[in-house]
């Protein structure tokens, strides 16, 4: 065991954790970050929406902000590999509640807060046949992300079980005239999804509903694109297709052990689960643990993980400051 006690220890090397990270080492607060190194947007080459790093492979994001946080700050430290378990601890010094987390190579490391930073995993259905071999790089999750460098090339939709997919077709209409929503041999249960349907068909999206038997790799880029096999043979080329797996948080292990609280999951939309915030700084229902990042909303982004990782590690700063305050009072009294 390190004999270290951090002010906070920060699970994730992602956008979220880097971002609580270089929040901590602003007011001088020892942290730790652990990173094993398991990214969601690991298949992706070039992210958008971040200003300064527009088009940028997240590898060198990741790599910028680690350099620069370490070449400018003494109180950060890294460590690469998994945290396999979590606890809440007393330590009966002046410290009093702590953390105690331990990594994949028995090292337990203790932190007066936490930041869980530990992202989703997209979890690739089972039931479409060729779905992973075409993910990321020609099926993707979020028109904001990815599609409009293959305008020009068709557009596919796979499947439409909410209203929510609504914002897919809008999306490929503007990368493409050519829109199939490929129904897989589902129909709309209910009159929102019926609505949000009949509305992008006005706008001239087709809708084709044989069920899909599987999607084929034709090669690389959009003009290649795949092939979508359907029920009786025939095969659709697109030149993208979007689609929403359904998310799961990366680190329920840790959440599980630590009692914390998730949000109620919607299983038809196939949405929720996330961690629950209870404050504006992100503190978890834990007290004392704060989360941030994709781990934290279904709406999930670099920016959004940037945003609530800052927010995270602000609260944790200022309940640590607090507390060492009402410490002070009370000795003086
Ligand atoms: C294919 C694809 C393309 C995308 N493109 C874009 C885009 O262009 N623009 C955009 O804004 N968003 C994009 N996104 C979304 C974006 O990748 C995420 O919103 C963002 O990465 C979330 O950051 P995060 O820090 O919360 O999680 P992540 O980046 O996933 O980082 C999670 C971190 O936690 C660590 N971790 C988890 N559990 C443990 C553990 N037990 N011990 C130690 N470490 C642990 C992981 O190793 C990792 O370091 C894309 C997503 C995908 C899937």
């Amino acid at each position: 065991m390190t004999s270290k006690i951090y002010d906070c220890l920060v699970v994730g090397g992602g956008p979220a954790g880097l971002t609580a990270a270089a929040t901590l080492v602003r007011l001088r607060r020892s942290a730790v970050v652990f990173d094993s190194k398991a990214y969601r947007n690991a298949g992706a080459h070039a992210m958008h929406m971040v200003p300064g790093f527009d088009h940028a492979d997240p590898k060198d994001f990741r790599k910028i902000a680690r350099e620069q946080l370490l070449s400018r700050y003494k109180t950060i430290e890294f460590q690469e590999g998994n945290v396999v378990s979590a606890a809440q601890v007393e330590l009966g010094d002046d410290t009093g509640a702590a953390f105690e987390l331990r990594d994949e190579n028995g090292r337990t490391w203790r932190g007066k807060k936490v930041i869980l930073a530990t992202g989703s995993i997209d979890v690739m259905p089972e039931d479409i046949e060729g779905y992973k071999e075409n993910w990321p790089h020609h099926i993707y999750q979020c028109p904001f992300c990815d599609g409009l460098e293959d305008s020009g090339h068709s557009v596919g939709i796979l499947g439409f079980p909410s209203p929510m997919y609504q914002t897919y077709g809008f999306a490929g209409l503007r990368f493409d005239d050519r829109v199939i929503i490929f129904m897989n041999g589902d129909s709309p249960s209910d009159e929102p999804t019926f609505g949000a349907l009949r509305t992008l068909e006005a706008l001239g999206a087709r809708v084709e509903k044989r069920r899909v038997r599987r999607i084929i790799d034709n090669g690389p880029g959009p003009a290649n694109g795949i092939s979508v096999e359907l029920e009786g043979g025939e095969k659709v080329r697109c030149g993208m297709m979007f689609h929403h797996p359904r998310t799961v948080n990366r680190a329920n292990n840790l959440f599980d052990q630590l009692g914390i609280e998730r949000a109620p999951v919607n299983e038809a939309m196939e949405i929720g689960g996330e961690v629950a915030l209870k404050d504006q700084f992100n503190q978890t229902s834990v007290k004392g643990i704060f989360a941030a990042g994709d781990t934290t909303t279904p709406y999930k982004s670099v920016a959004q993980a940037i945003s609530s990782g800052n927010i995270a590690a602000v609260g944790a700063c200022m309940t640590l400051a607090m507390e060492e305050g009402a410490k002070a009072l009370a000795a003086k009294s």
